[in-house]
C-alpha cells in the first residue's frame, strides 16, 4: 500500500504575522484531512486513547473522516469532548495521545489533533440547528421542574467539562463566573492567534445548549458564599477555579514600571484587546526591547504577543536548555521562526532602573545543567562569578501560576496543599467536604487544558453518584 506522508499544517507567512493577530495555523483542507486520516490503522488495541484524559474514541472518529462521513465523525468525538474546537487547536496532543500512537514509533503519529480540529471546524461551517441536533444529550426521564441543581465556580475548561457532562445527564447546573466573560484562560490567557475567541464562544454556547445555565460576574467567596449556594438548593458544588495568581522571583528590582506578571500582560492583551487601541481603551506601555521570564506555553505567548505590540526584539530569558522548555513544540517552532530569540541557560538576579522607576536592563548569572531534580530535569546550577548584564526596557515575568487563593480561604474546613492547591482525591475530585468537589488547577496547579477537563469530566461522575447515594 502506497505510504502516505503525515500531512503538514498550512499555516500564515512568519513576516505577515507578527503584524495581526489573526490565526497562526489555518486547518487542513478536506483532502488532507481525509489522507491524514488514512494513516491510521485502526489499531485493535487503540495506544492513543489511554493517552487522552477524555477518552476520545481515537480511531473511530478518525474512521469516519476518512470515510469523508465528517458528521458521525464530530459527534463520536463530541461524546466524549465537549470543546473539539479548542482542543484541536491547544491541546499538548504530542505529550498526550500522539505520544502514545503506534506510528509515533517511527517519529510520525497520526495527527490526532489536527484531525480533532478539523472535524469541529467542519461541524462549525454547518448550521447551528445542525450543531444542536449532532450533541447527544442523555437526559434522564425525570421530571424536569424537580431536577436536582448543581453549582460550578469558575468557567474554564473544568468547569465547563464538568457542567456539559451533568447537564448531559439530566441535572440543572449553573456555573458563576467572576469575570464578565465566560471560558478562563482561554478567554483571558490564549491569544486571538493560537485560539480565535469566536471558536471559543461557539463551543460555549454548545455548553449553553445542553442547558448550562452561566451567570458572569459573581465571585463565588465574596458576592455568594458556598453556603449560600447550599442554602439556594444547590446540592452539590463543583469548584474550578484555576490557577491564576501570578508568581515572581523575588529578586531585586521587581516592582520597577514595564515589569508585567504574564497574566496581567496576556489579560490585558487578550480580554480587554489592548492589540485594538485605541480602538478599545487599553494600552499597554510596551518598549522595544522586551525580555520574558520562563519557557512554558505563557512565556511563548507573552513573547509573541509582544512581537505583535510593536517590539524590535523579543528574549526568552531561560535557566535550561531549549530540549526542557515546557511549551509545546508548536509554539516553541512559531516563536522562533517569528524571531523570538532564545536566551538559553541564564538566570536573572536584579532588575535595573532609572530615575523615573523604569526597567533598564537585568543582571544575570550563567546557569550549567546538573543532575535530574524531582521533576527529572536536569537541575540548572549557577556558575561562579558569570554575572552579566544587558539592557531591556520591558519584562514580562512567566515562571509559573499559584491556585486562586480566594474562594478555598472561605470554605471553612477545606483541606489546602502547602502551594494553596485544594487537595481531592485524583479519581473522584472529591474534597475534605461532603458535597464539595474541585478539579483542573485549583487543584493540580498550574497544568493543560484536557488535564483540567479530565478531572472536570471524573468529578462529573463522582457528583452524579454522590447525588445518587442522597436518595433525593
Ligand atoms: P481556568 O481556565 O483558570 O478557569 C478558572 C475560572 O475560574 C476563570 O474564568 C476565573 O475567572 C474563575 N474564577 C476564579 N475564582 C473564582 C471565584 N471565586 N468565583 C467564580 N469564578 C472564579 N494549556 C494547554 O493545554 N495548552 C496550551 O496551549 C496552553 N496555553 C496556555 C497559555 C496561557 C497564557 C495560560 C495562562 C495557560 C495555558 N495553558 C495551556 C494552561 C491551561 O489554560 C490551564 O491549565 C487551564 O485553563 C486550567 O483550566 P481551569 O478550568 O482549571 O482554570
Ligand atoms: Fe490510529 Fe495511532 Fe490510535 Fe493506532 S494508535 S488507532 S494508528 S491514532
Amino acid at each position: 500500500m502506497e505510504k502516505i506522508p503525515r500531512q503538514k499544517m498550512p499555516v500564515q507567512d512568519a513576516k505577515e504575522r507578527i503584524k495581526n493577530f489573526s490565526s497562526v495555523a489555518l486547518g487542513y483542507s478536506e483532502e488532507q484531512a481525509v489522507l491524514e486520516a488514512r494513516r491510521c490503522i485502526q489499531c485493535k488495541k487503540p495506544a492513543c486513547i489511554g493517552g487522552c484524559p477524555v477518552e476520545v474514541d481515537i480511531p473511530g472518529f478518525i474512521k469516519k473522516i476518512a470515510e469523508k462521513n465528517f458528521a458521525e465523525a464530530i459527534k463520536i468525538l463530541k461524546n466524549k469532548n465537549n470543546l473539539p474546537a479548542i482542543c484541536g487547536r491547544v491541546c499538548p496532543q504530542e505529550t498526550q495521545c500522539e505520544i502514545k500512537c503506534v506510528l509515533a514509533k517511527k517519529g510520525e503519529p497520526v495527527a490526532i489533533g489536527r484531525l480533532e480540529r478539523f472535524a469541529a471546524d467542519w461541524e462549525i461551517e454547518q448550521s447551528s440547528e445542525f450543531r444542536v441536533q449532532s450533541s447527544e444529550k442523555k437526559l434522564r426521564t425525570m421530571n424536569y421542574e424537580l431536577r436536582t441543581k448543581i453549582a460550578v465556580a469558575g468557567s474554564g475548561p473544568a468547569g465547563l467539562t464538568c457542567a456539559a457532562d451533568l447537564a448531559k445527564i439530566g441535572y440543572d447546573v449553573t456555573i458563576f463566573e467572576s469575570l464578565h466573560e465566560t471560558g478562563g484562560v482561554l478567554m483571558y490567557g490564549i491569544p486571538e492567534f493560537r485560539l480565535p475567541k469566536k471558536t471559543v464562544k461557539i463551543e460555549i454556547d454548545y455548553i449553553k445548549s445542553l442547558g448550562v445555565n452561566i451567570k458572569t460576574n459573581i465571585l463565588v467567596g465574596k458576592t455568594k458564599t458556598v453556603q449560600e449556594l447550599f442554602d439556594e438548593g444547590f446540592k452539590a458544588i463543583f469548584v474550578g477555579t484555576g490557577a491564576g495568581l501570578p508568581q515572581f522571583l523575588g529578586i531585586p528590582g521587581e516592582n520597577l514600571n514595564r515589569i508585567y506578571s504574564a497574566n496581567e500582560f496576556l489579560t490585558r492583551a487578550n480580554l480587554m484587546k489592548a492589540y485594538k487601541f485605541p480602538e478599545y481603551d487599553t494600552p499597554i506601555d510596551i518598549g522595544k526591547r522586551v525580555a520574558v521570564i520562563g519557557a512554558g506555553n505563557v512565556a511563548m505567548d507573552a513573547a509573541r504577543v509582544s512581537l505583535r505590540l510593536g517590539a524590535d526584539e523579543v528574549l526568552i530569558v531561560y535557566r535550561r536548555t531549549e530540549k526542557e522548555m515546557p511549551a509545546r513544540l508548536e509554539e516553541i517552532e512559531n516563536a522562533k521562526e517569528e524571531g523570538v530569540k532564545l536566551h538559553l541557560l541564564t538566570a536573572p538576579i536584579r532588575f535595573i532602573g532609572d530615575e523615573n522607576n523604569n526597567v533598564t536592563g537585568m543582571e544575570c548569572l550563567k546557569m550549567e545543567l546538573g543532575e535530574p531534580d524531582s521533576s527529572g530535569r536536569r537541575r540548572p546550577v549557577p556558575i561562579k562569578n558569570s554575572e552579566f548584564k544587558f539592557d531591556v526596557d520591558t519584562v514580562v515575568m512567566a515562571i509559573g501560576q499559584s491556585p486562586n487563593p480566594l474562594l478555598p480561604k472561605t470554605i471553612q474546613g477545606l483541606q489546602v496543599g502547602k502551594h494553596g492547591n485544594i487537595i481531592t482525591d485524583e479519581k473522584t475530585g472529591a474534597t475534605s467536604i461532603a458535597g464539595i468537589f474541585a478539579g483542573g488547577d485549583i487543584a493540580t496547579g498550574a497544568s493543560t487544558i484536557i488535564e483540567a477537563m479530565g478531572a472536570g469530566k471524573r468529578a462529573s461522575r463522582a457528583i452524579d453518584e454522590y447525588i445518587k447515594n442522597l436518595k433525593i
